[in-house]
């Protein structure tokens, strides 16, 4: 071998194991008939299957992903648990859907197969010869599939309404990696292999049917033309949304797609049509629109062909052309979010307003860029498309609608006013808000993480928004016509096939020229946080120095700029860099210099950006004081305030302002303080509370607080009292972010002044809690430690549930008091004010006499026994006391009780009725709660004195603001 052919040999070598990417082509043959009376389908399938592997192929994994709908075990139905949502978990037999009636053959001759051991949406076909690498073999199969309701997820019908996605049997991906048998879950849908779909769909002919190819029946075509004439002249829509007559003559609609990997299909007879075009940015050619909607949202899809025609137009400007000749969108009621993504098909759920139906078309139409022909594997890397097709949605809106944010679309002008909330950008509180909030909070995820492992949060918060907004800073650093570059680059080398992360790497990296290390090893693999700030600026003749500190873990490019009366002049970027960095910039009598003006950079803190050039507290911000609460400010020090109202039967009225430092929580110092003037004293009173908070993903806790709250109010007529608390908090560290365990310490010290006595308590308590959907239960312990008494104390809760909407509520509770002052005795009855010797309670009253007016002293807390009626002294205990307690909710709100307890000679026992209107929400807790006693150990209540034994609850927290 001569020289120069051994370099080429080598060169080849070197190329032959750099490409050894290979995919499987699938070319599928499916007829389905729609049975719309009892929703289902009656299917046969062909599949020309080529092993493109270099290996010999001994068995096939298939997905069988109906099944994921057949019973409370599936990998879907237990993600769904884990999520919150029972209505798999309890769905009727109606409700569920399954795939049956499989008979798999190989070129003709039957196989054996089988289900996977744990997954009954998976199964595995034995071959009865190895498919040799480079062969091919025909697989067919009947197939039988009941649809599920929609409510669950993607495959369903509402009704006669058909949503019929990841419906037919599929073999898994093989690929470099091997096999990639997955079950359906909600969260990381795709990863499919390519090929050709001819599918033919018989159905009754009055449906109206958009789907995934290109539809071969000129009559259907005609029809669908005629359709869009007539809604072309609707001027009022109706709101009827029943259903027509099936009619009874079928009609076989026939869809044939090439380099595609999936199959969608949605049938409905109530769909108006709309019908337009799009010409490509650099083909020319043209691709036909299609819309079609029912008469639920007819008004917002009126213009849903402009939506169309942009989102076509802009991701193909971007990435590149749109190769196939139609794209459609469908209204359909879907739970699985806004929208859901097939090739050349996409449906839409409910959407509310134009601009947020417009949002959802065009992220759905982008889909067919990432997911449909950049088909990577989204179960193990969703960024890779849900992200990658979020940034182009970022880009997508700021050009579309510069001035658009979605807190000034919803909220009234006055109180986003108000809230200082108007500067706010799309990408700040679409994009930013939700991987900060994570973030600050130390519950923030790496972009490149396995689907399943994302809590529900982060599935938005971080794939979505997180990739979207670095994506956005790596687009700043680049410029955008490099971003285009590297975006078109990795469309032509990459689309039609399965990219890796890797992939995206080499492609950028290779067009920018640069080394993106700081971008795909930190900010998309890690939870490291960026965040730059100036140390200092000196003059130097006509420049500035201007000192850089990297306070982050993180060394991205960091952009910097003189500013002039609220402008950016001569932005320049900084190489990423470890440490401290000085550098050169020209002097221009700015008003101050500040790091990323323009908010490209997603930096966790904002707050250290800005120094002025002249002045003696040159990094200090200016103080910007804020009614009820806003989202951070990059600028200003915010100052939040409230007006409040407290009442207790001595202070009477209190006024006063909440004033505080924290609206959204975040680590760090915090503070609270609550000036009131008293109405019943004349005076002033009220509370403070300063709080140091640490965060940690790595430590063995996940939050550390240490804290001291110190008020002032009266206990009594003339009587007041001062309380001083410290205290300790510990969160410990859950064993994965989508835990429901949630375990604490707690440790404090009360200092309790009144008027004749000074007082100390210490506490400690430990507590666990299992928040699992399904049963969930929590116990607590603890000791308590007073002059003279203490206490060792063990509580548990149980929630049974029954069905979907019944349960059973049980709580347990032993104590045990070593004490001779009957002030610390264990209370059978549930604490009132008179009971809270720590004045921990916010209470009406501390009096146990009934001389008011308003019946103060039946407020209670549930503690120590918490029996629900007030108990005769005799059963209180200065030793041991147990007790029990299980309610039922008969109909909402209404409860029926029943509880016991003893203190070890007498027995106490009650039971009757609790109204309930405590309800749990986004930013929202509280209620009122009443028990009536109806029966207890003195036998049955008397109605008469029914203000006596009447017990409540009652508390308000709105946003996080406790209104007390
Ligand atoms: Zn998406």
């Amino acid at each position: 071998m001569k020289k120069t052919n051994l370099l080429l040999f080598i060169l080849l070598s070197v190329n032959l194991t750099a490409q050894e990417y290979f995919q499987q082509e699938l070319n599928y043959t499916i007829d389905v008939e729609l049975d719309d009376e009892n929703h289902t389908l009656k299917g046969m399938e062909y599949i020309d299957y080529t092993n493109n592997s270099p290996n010999d192929l001994e068995f096939l994994w298939f997905h069988i992903w109906p099944n994921a709908y057949k019973n409370n075990t599936t990998a879907l139905a237990k993600q769904k648990l884990e999520d919150g949502s029972t209505s798999l978990h309890y769905a009727t037999e109606e409700e569920k859907g399954y795939i049956n009636g499989l008979d798999f053959k190989v070129n003709g001759e039957k196989v054996k197969w089988d289900y996977h051991q744990e997954q009954i949406d998976i199964c595995k076909l034995f071959l009865n010869k190895p498919l040799r690498a480079g062969q091919s073999i025909r697989i067919s199969t009947p197939f039988f599939v009941k649809i599920p309701n929609a409510k669950f997820s993607r495959l369903g019908h509402v009704e006669q309404s058909y949503m019929i996605t990841q419906w037919y049997p599929k073999p898994a991906v093989y690929d470099k990696d091997g096999w990639h048998p997955m079950p359906y879950l909600d969260q990381g849908e795709f990863y499919s292999e390519f090929g050709s779909f001819d599918v033919s769909i018989t159905l009754p002919s009055n449906y109206t049917v958009g789907a995934t190819g290109d539809l071969q029946n000129k009559g259907e075509i005609a029809r669908l033309n005629k359709l869009a004439e007539v809604t072309d002249t609707i001027t009022k829509f109706s709101n009827d949304m029943s259903f027509p007559l099936s009619d009874l003559s079928t009609k076989t609609l026939r869809y044939i797609q090439h380099n595609v990997h999936d199959f969608g299909w949605f049938a409905d007879k109530r769909f108006h049509v709309l019908k337009g075009e799009v010409e490509l940015p650099n083909t020319k050619e043209k691709v036909t629109l299609w819309t079609m909607f029912t008469n639920n949202e007819a008004d917002l899809w009126k213009n849903s062909i402009e939506y169309m025609h942009d989102a076509v137009y802009y991701y193909s400007l971007w990435n590149g052309d749109y190769p196939y000749k139609q794209c459609t969108a469908v209204d359909g009621t879907i739970s699985a979010g806004g929208g859901m993504e097939y090739p050349n098909v996409t449906v839409i759920g409910e959407s509310r307003t134009a601009i947020a139906l417009e949002e959802v078309i065009m992220h759905e139409v982008g889909h067919n860029w990432f997911y449909g022909m950049l088909a990577s594997n989204e179960r193990d890397h969703p960024w890779m498309d849900e992200g990658l097709n979020s940034f182009d949605e970022l880009r997508y809106m700021r050009l579309k609608y510069p001035e658009h944010n979605l807190l000034n679309n919803e909220i009234p002008h006055f109180f986003t006013k108000m809230l200082d909330l108007k500067d706010y950008t799309n990408k700040n509180i679409q994009g930013e808000l939700m991987y900060f909030m994570n973030a600050w909070t130390g519950k923030d995820q790496p972009i490149e993480l396995h689907s399943c492992k994302y809590t529900g949060m982060n599935y938005g918060g971080i794939v979505y928004s997180k990739t979207a907004i670095v994506f956005d800073y790596l687009m700043a650093y680049l410029g955008e016509d490099m971003m285009n570059k590297c975006k078109r680059t990795y469309f032509e080398k990459w689309k039609f096939k399965h990219p890796q992360p890797e992939d995206l790497r080499a492609v950028f990296e290779e067009v920018s020229g640069k080394n993106l290390s700081w971008f795909f090893d930190d900010m998309i693999k890690t939870t490291k946080h960026l965040d730059y700030s100036i140390s200092s600026i000196k003059k130097e003749t006509k420049d500035l120095l201007i000192t850089l500190k990297n306070k982050g873990e993180i060394n991205g490019p960091v952009i910097i700029s003189g500013v002039k009366d609220g402008k950016s002049m001569t932005p320049v970027w900084v190489e990423g860099f470890e440490g401290e960095k000085t550098i050169r910039y020209f002097n221009g009598n700015y008003d101050h210099i500040r790091i990323d003006h323009n908010g490209y950079m997603p930096e966790t803190n904002r707050n250290n950006n800005i120094m002025r050039t002249k002045g003696i507290f040159k990094a200090t911000e200016s103080i910007k004081p804020q009614i009820i609460g806003s989202l951070y400010h990059p600028e200003k020090t915010q100052i939040f305030f409230h007006p409040i109202m407290n009442y207790n039967i001595y202070n009477k009225h209190s006024y006063g302002l909440k004033i505080y430092n924290q609206f959204l929580p975040k680590g760090g110092f915090a503070y609270k303080v609550i000036p009131l003037y008293s109405n019943g004293t004349k005076d002033f009173t009220g509370e403070i509370k300063l709080s140091y908070k640490k965060f940690s993903q790595t430590a063995k806790y996940h939050s550390l607080t240490l804290s001291v709250d110190a008020r002032q109010y009266l206990y009594d007529y003339n009587k007041e009292y001062t309380r001083i608390m410290p205290q300790l908090n510990i969160e410990f560290k859950k064993p994965s972010l989508r835990s429901k365990i949630y375990k604490y310490l707690n440790t404090s010290y009360v200092h309790l002044v009144k008027e004749e006595e000074t007082l100390g308590f210490i506490n400690a308590q430990f507590g666990y809690a299992n928040n699992r959907t399904i049963n969930p239960f929590s116990a607590y312990s603890s000791i308590e430690k007073g002059y003279n008494y203490s206490k060792i104390q063990l509580g548990g809760f149980f929630r049974k549930m029954i069905n979907q909407k019944k349960q059973l509520n049980i709580r347990g509770y032993i104590g045990y008091v070593n004490t001779e002052d009957n002030i610390y005795n264990l209370k059978m009855s549930a604490w009132n004010g008179s009971d809270d010797y720590m004045f921990t309670e916010r209470v009406f009253s501390r009096d146990n006499s009934s001389n008011h007016n308003l019946p103060y002293k039946q407020q209670y807390f549930s503690r120590e026994g918490g029996l629900k009626h007030f108990t005769n002294d005799s059963l209180n205990s200065s030793q041991f006391l147990a007790s029990t307690y299980i309610d039922y909710n008969l109909l909402k709100p209404i409860s029926l009780y029943a509880e016991l307890g003893t203190n070890g000679s007498k027995i106490a026992y009650g039971g009757g009725f609790t109204f309930n209107t405590i309800a749990n929400g986004p930013g929202f807790n509280g209620g009122l709660q009443l028990y009536f006693p109806l029966i207890t150990e003195e036998g049955v209540a008397h109605f008469d004195n029914y203000s006596n034994i009447l017990r409540f609850n009652l508390y308000f927290n709105l946003g996080g603001l406790k209104f007390d």
